[in-house]
């Protein structure tokens, strides 16, 4: 059975996915009044975005960057209903049954995965053209990201048919089902830290990966999303003294 509403409710608290539906939801973006640097002053509940202390995204200095040996991220991820959505902030994907990846925190759900232009973390100062988000979510409510990041170059071909169609409008509808597999690269050394939700309302215990190998898109591709979204990256965080972590 597909429990549409359940996905939804944890999408709720899930990377970027908050939705303007609620009338409640103060309007929040990516410019002007509604724009990063004013989140916070939008809705008490937006205040961890200005107080918080480890805040997403970041730049990722490679040279301050401590190698450990920890365990490899293990994807056990599987073909699933889904449902692409335009939420008024990005593209999203909604997973019904997407299976599980397992990171050093432990295992999770694939809940949704979705993009921002250009990507929001950087490596060593430097952005790239997208990044995908794979937001997960265990039994207790926590949430691990996975962020592919994305150059320009050869057609991303797990993305083909979605970049083909991508809805400018808001709304969702069902599509194919998607395995999510094919979102990552051939290999899976990762950098890692604790972070946030990189949207309001900013919540943090987020535990992120960020793959290290970046995967490609075609120049077309990029342009399909920027034609929808021009730019819908939160500038980097202070690090505020976390650690980041790289494992090979
Ligand atoms: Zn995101």
């Amino acid at each position: 059975m597909i429990r549409w509403k359940a996905i939804a409710a944890v999408s709720l608290f899930s990377a970027c996915t908050w939705a303007q539906a609620a009338d409640s939801v103060p309007h929040w973006g990516y410019e002007g009044h509604g724009g990063a640097d004013h989140w916070s002053e939008l809705d008490k509940a937006f205040e961890v975005c200005k107080i918080g202390k480890t805040q997403s995204p970041i730049d990722i200095v490679t040279a301050q960057v401590e190698s450990v040996a920890g365990a490899p991220i293990k994807p056990a991820y599987k073909s699933s209903p889904a449902k692409l959505a335009n939420n008024g902030h990005t593209i999203v994907v909604h997973l019904a049954d997407g299976g599980s990846v397992t990171v050093p925190s432990g295992t999770y759900k694939a809940v949704q995965f979705h993009f921002h232009a250009p990507s929001e973390e950087k490596i060593d100062g430097k952005s790239f053209p997208m990044v995908a988000h794979i937001v997960h979510s265990n039994d207790a409510g926590k949430l691990a990201v996975i962020a592919v990041l994305f150059n320009e170059g050869a057609e991303n071909a797990a993305l083909k048919e979605i970049f083909a169609a991508l809805p400018a409008k808001e709304g969702e509808q069902p599509i194919k089902p998607f395995d999510t597999t094919a979102l990552l690269p051939a290999t899976l050394p990762y950098f890692a830290f604790e972070g946030s939700l990189t949207t309001p309302p900013c919540s943090e215990g987020v535990a992120w990966q960020v793959l290290k190998t970046p995967s490609t898109m075609s120049a077309a591709q990029i342009e399909a999303f920027r034609k929808i979204f021009p730019m819908n990256a939160r500038p980097v965080q202070p690090l505020n003294g976390r650690k980041v972590t790289v494992t090979q």
